[in-house]
């Protein structure tokens, strides 16, 4: 027998989130999670994932039918994208400019397709004409993929002109929506996304573990056409959507994260209630004063001003600071997380996040504050 550890209830401290995600949750959203579980095929809980469902169709501006939350965090709705999408010999477009869209690379690869990448330098967003140049080079294309929001950087591509783009040229667009849903500009319909991916646990300021998606007819025909099946039998959509739009004959595929769900139709009910464009105004007046703020502390930002993300604020760490003692100290004297530089700008930058319920007057006053007498 091994002996019972002794281990005690797990209590966390209330820390404030302000970094590149998990954001703060919203207490009412914590308290919906905590509600009863009830049967995944409760007739009751199946109302509520119909109008999850007409919530997140909101949130993503879109009448798209196969919009749905992957039950598992963003990586997984990345990954659903590219698994039901691509077939091998498929040839995809991927502009990298951080982090996410060399991931979105190695997605390409792994299915088996061709990824012809387009590269930025970290900090600037992704260059239409590049991408217009690969398009022209590669007639064979058949997608164009990249990233809205970046959030190593904090720079925001026009995702409007690359999705018109893509389509100009008869690809399909796979956009990665994770840190922009909620936080800025997003219009699904209206820019002619075809497959887009977020997570719940940056502007929508949710608990984190499950994946907004959303798919257009067009997506939707091209994954009816394939001719093998989807290589992942969890993310295949079109068996998971025998659950999210069956309605009453809703039938089983997986177990619903039940009270994650509850969660999520909560945050995005409080988000419908204020508003969408509301929320990106908020987010974008919170990025206006922290940015004063941080300048008269003399930070300098890593992105240009046109394409700079409101919800994630990139800035360099002065010489001689110490990165590290700087986090702690944070953390420790004022329970507050902002995050550490990633990939080429680990060590040299900080990210400071004002992502969903964490965009308020409070916490900037508080960084700057804190971020003040830490620095002095
Ligand atoms: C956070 C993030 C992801 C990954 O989401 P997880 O929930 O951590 O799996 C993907 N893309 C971008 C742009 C992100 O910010």
């Amino acid at each position: 027998m091994i002996t019972p550890p002794t281990i005690h209830a797990f209590l966390p401290p209330k820390r404030i989130l302000m970094g590149p995600g998990p954001s703060d949750v919203h207490p009412q959203v914590l308290a919906a999670q905590a509600r009863p579980t009830v049967g995944h095929l409760d007739p009751l809980f199946i109302g509520m994932m119909d109008e999850l469902k007409q919530l997140l169709q909101y949130a993503f501006q879109t009448k798209n039918d196969m919009t749905l939350a992957v039950s598992a965090p963003g990586s997984a709705g990345m990954e659903t994208c590219f698994v039901n999408l691509l077939q091998p010999g498929d040839t995809v477009i991927v502009c990298r400019n951080g982090v996410f869209g060399e991931r979105m690379r190695q997605n390409v690869e792994r299915c088996g397709a061709i990824a012809i990448t387009v590269d930025n330098a970290w900090g600037e967003p992704v260059n239409p004409q590049a991408v217009e140049a690969a398009l022209k080079a590669h007639p064979e294309a058949n997608f164009v993929a990249f990233v809205h929001a970046e959030t190593s950087t904090g720079a925001l591509s026009d995702a409007k002109t690359l999705c018109a783009l893509a389509r100009q040229y008869q690809c399909l667009s796979i956009v990665d929506a994770v840190t922009s849903l909620g936080g800025v500009e997003l219009r699904v319909d209206e820019w002619g996304i075809d497959a887009i991916y977020s997570g719940s646990q940056k502007c929508l300021s949710c608990v984190p573990g499950l994946s907004p998606v959303s798919f257009s007819p067009a997506a939707v025909a091209r994954i009816q056409a394939r001719t093998l099946p989807v290589r992942s039998w969890f993310l295949d959509q079109t068996l998971v959507m025998s659950y999210w739009s069956g309605g009453a004959k809703r039938s089983y595929h997986h177990t619903a994260p039940v009270n994650a769900l509850y969660a999520l139709h909560e945050s995005l009910r409080l988000l419908a209630a204020e508003g969408l464009e509301q929320a990106w105004q908020r987010h974008n007046d919170m990025h206006q004063l922290l940015k004063l703020g941080l300048e008269s502390l003399g930070l300098k930002f890593v992105v240009a001003e046109h394409c700079r993300l409101p919800q994630l604020n990139a800035v360099y760490i002065p010489a001689g600071v110490d990165d590290a003692a700087v986090r702690k100290q944070l953390l420790e004297q004022y329970n507050l997380e902002i995050g550490a530089g990633l990939g080429d700008l680990a060590g040299k930058a900080w990210r400071i996040g004002l992502m969903g319920y964490a965009a308020r007057r409070e916490n900037v006053a508080l960084c700057l504050k804190a971020l003040e007498n830490v620095l002095a």
